[in-house]
This record gives C-alpha cells, structure tokens and sequence, in this order.
C-alpha cells in the first residue's frame, strides 16, 4: 500500500462515511463515460507528439518574440483542423524584455566562466560590464546584519533551497535589497533543489525607492564554492556582463478553442495553461504541456462525439512568466459573462505523473469535484484537495469563479523549471496521456452535470 492509499484510508476514517446518495450519483452516471475517455486517452499518443512537434518547430515562446506568435498561429490551425468551435486569438499587450548576450566571470582568487542566466526585467551592465568585489549573504536578515560591508560590491545570496515560496524571494526582490545597502549589482544561487550547472531564469522586479542594478542566477555549485572562498577569508571578485533591456510593449494573443455545448452553450468549463515561456529551452513543461494536454483532452472528447450540456473552452494564456498580462486581459474580456463560467481548470505544474486536482471553491463545490474525482480512481489521479488553483485562473478565480489545478508529482519539476533544460525528452508520453485523461474526465463531468457547480 502505498503513502496515498494510507492518505485515502486516513481520510476516510477522519471524515466518516462519503457519499450521500445524490452524490453516489455522479459517481454511477459517469463511470461507463469516464472510463471510455480514460481508456482513449491512454491509447493515443497524439498529445506528446504534439506537443514534440510545437516545441520542436518553435523552440521557447517568450513573450515579444516571433517564436510565441508563430506557436500560437500554428495551434489555431490545428485546433481549426480537429473541428474545435470558435477558434481565435484575443489580443493583448504584453512586456517585451530582451536578454541579449551576457557573461559573467570570477576573476579571484582563481579565474572561472560561470554559467549565469540574467533574470527577467533585469537593467542591464554597462558595455564593459560590472567588475566587483562579491559579497555573499545567505538571506535578507544576514545582509542587513552585514549591510556595511556591501557599498561597491555585487551581493551574491546563496539561499539554500526551502521551497519555491520561500527561496523565489531572492529572485524577485533580491536586487532591491542588495541596492538598498548599496550594491551594484546582484546574484542568486539558482531557484532549484538539485543541479547539474544548469542556471535557472525567471521574473524579478523593481520598487521606486532604491537604484536599479542588475540581477542574475549563477548556479547552486558556483554559489556554494564562492561562499566557501568567502569563508576561507580573501577577495573575490565578479565582473558580470548584461546587455538585457526592456522594450515598448508588443500585442501577443490568448489563444480559444471550445466544444461547444449541447444545451447550454454559453456556460463553459475553461481548460488551460500559459502557451508563453521563458527565453531559454523550450519550455517544454512549463508550460506548453499544459496548454497541449488541454487542448488534447478537448480533441479527444471531440472525437469520441462527446458533447457535454455545457461548453468546454481551451485557453492558451499569454505572458505568465513575466507580466500575468494575458490572465488580466482574459478576466477583464470576460467579466460580462464571469457567472457562466462554471470551472476554471489550470496546468501548471509540469505534465508529470497526474495525482488529482487542488480545488478553491465552496465546500459545497468541493463534494462535488471530490466525486467526481473518484471517476479517476482507475488511473490513481483522483485525489483531490482544498486549496489549489493557478497563476493564469487566479483573476477568475478572484471575480469568484471556482477554479482547479492539475496536481502532478512534481519530483523533477523544479530541476528543469526555467532552464536551457526544460525540453521534450524531460516528459513521459504515458503520464502525459493519464494528464489529459484526468483533465478530459474532470472538464468533461463538470461540464455535463445537470446542475451547475455550486458558488
Ligand atoms: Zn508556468
């Protein structure tokens, strides 16, 4: 018996009897249903094909470049293709960040190139580059212990990994903090929990109150290696070069493709992920195999001459990564019509090995979802908690749809999350298929049951 099924036993015993008889229903209407798409979905290997195939042609997809645009179009076309309904392009603006080249250099006590990623939104160097002495912090109280010390130098916080929530703060605000002491330029150990020399990118940003420096991730081994020449005693010394700047906004699009409803058309279960990434890799998992799994679960149920009461809609948001401008726009296109959105559902976690979902709703939805998840129980993806969501449904969710994301036993996810690493051969062609199983089931019976998810 394995640590979930003892969960699902603790569960049980803590919470007594499930089911009362209306929910039971669910479970007995839908099971024949279920395990048809099930079924389908594990023996059709088109969703990881497609997805080799986008991120293949068009390589990463970052926000202002021609490589996202081109994505999109060419996943409209084969939407257009499958026979999904109204398949379109919403416009938005969206920031245009550009790395250009950049290097950075331990110079002393010994010399070494080391692997680095600027993070995104960075100002860049001058053309010569910063060179400077390296202050290095393994948090924000210790440089504000340390805080004389930093005037001149290149801050370097070698944050141990303690999880995305906790360590990402280095990234985001770690050059507002080494600025405010005086720094001029500021570093990171990669956000990861294991490395192979592999610098990790991602957003940061700016306040008003302190100068602007340059901010990038070096590695977990170079980070380590450094603080431990600071322990031994003696200079080092960086020279880091960026050439990174900030361009005037340019229009990207959220990509929609629906199977429209039989009877209830314009009430609609949303099913996605973000079809942008960063401007390394190919953003493989983060996150086109979200937005494919979606789609694919959609094409399935298409296929199959499914046709739910309600429409399921596939979004491709864009710009997640550095400026959740696509999610914004989605939710202020469609506040006129946020009532009839039943269910938002998000992946965004990498299409790994799925578990359930993480739902945030009512407890009254919450029964709901829970039964239905039961219908994934052949696959061992029904296990589904309160408290869940993702970045590109979270401004629904906040204009008070019900919204879900994908859990995915996400090992490995942090390893590759935002690296030159983050390709096709990282992802298993079964689990993503029992990916798009779990969302085509949960879409799918959402969508369909005779009473609308509660609020
Ligand atoms: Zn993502």
């Amino acid at each position: 018996m394995g640590y979930r099924s003892t969960a699902s036993l603790l569960a049980l015993m803590l919470l007594g009897p499930p089911a009362v008889a209306a929910q039971s229903a669910i479970v007995d209407q839908y099971r024949d249903v279920a395990d048809r798409i099930i079924e389908a979905a594990l023996a059709d290997s088109t969703a990881y094909e497609r997805l080799t195939e986008l991120v293949d042609r068009f390589g990463h997809r970052f926000s202002g470049s021609v490589s996202l645009e081109r994505a999109i179009d060419w996943i409209l076309e084969e939407m257009r293709v499958d026979g999904l309904d109204n398949v379109h392009g919403e416009p938005v603006m969206v920031p245009h960040w550009v790395r250009g080249r950049e290097s950075a250099e331990l110079i002393e006590p010994r010399r070494r190139t080391l692997p680095v990623l600027g993070l995104g939104g960075s100002v860049g160097t001058p053309p010569q580059g910063v060179r400077a002495q390296v202050l290095v912090v393994e948090s924000f109280a210790e440089l504000r212990e340390r805080a004389a010390e930093a005037p001149g130098k290149i801050v370097l916080f070698d944050a141990p990994w303690d999880g995305y929530g906790p360590t990402v703060q280095y990234r985001t605000r770690g050059a507002d903090a080494a600025a405010a002491v005086g720094a001029v330029a500021s570093m990171i150990r990669s956000v990861t929990p294991y490395s192979q020399q592999t610098p990790h990118t991602g957003v940061m940003s700016y306040g008003d109150s302190v100068p602007r420096i340059p901010h990038a991730a070096i590695t977990p081994e170079d980070a380590s290696m450094i603080h431990r020449m600071q322990e031994r005693g003696g200079r080092i010394v960086v020279r880091l070069m960026m050439e990174a700047q900030t361009l005037p906004d340019v229009e990207s699009r959220n990509l929609v493709g629906e199977l429209l409803g039989s009877t209830l058309p314009n009430e609609a279960v949303i099913l996605g992920g973000h079809i942008d990434s960063w401007d390394v890799g190919q953003g493989a998992m983060d996150d086109a195999g979200g937005v494919v799994a979606a789609w694919e679960a959609v094409r399935l149920l298409h296929d199959l001459g499914l046709r739910p009461r309600r429409s399921i809609r596939v979004v491709g948001w864009t710009n997640e990564e550095n400026g959740l401008a696509g999610a914004n726009a989605y939710r202020d296109a469609h506040l006129a019509e946020i009532d009839d959105i039943v269910l938002a559902i998000e992946s965004d976690a990498g299409v790994f090995k799925p578990l359930g979902f993480g739902f945030g709703g009512t407890p009254a939805a919450y029964e709901v979802v829970r039964e239905v998840g039961r219908l994934l129980d052949p696959i061992d993806a029904g296990d589904i908690r309160m408290g869940g969501g993702g970045a590109d449904i979270g401004p629904l969710m906040r204009a008070g749809v019900p919204g879900m994301g994908l859990t995915v036993d996400g090992t490995r996810y942090f390893w590759y999350h935002h690296t030159e690493a983050d390709t096709i051969d990282k992802l298993d062609p079964r689990e993503m298929a029992e990916c798009v199983a779990a969302m085509a089931v949960m879409a799918y019976v959402i969508a369909d049951l005779p009473e609308k998810l509660p609020r």
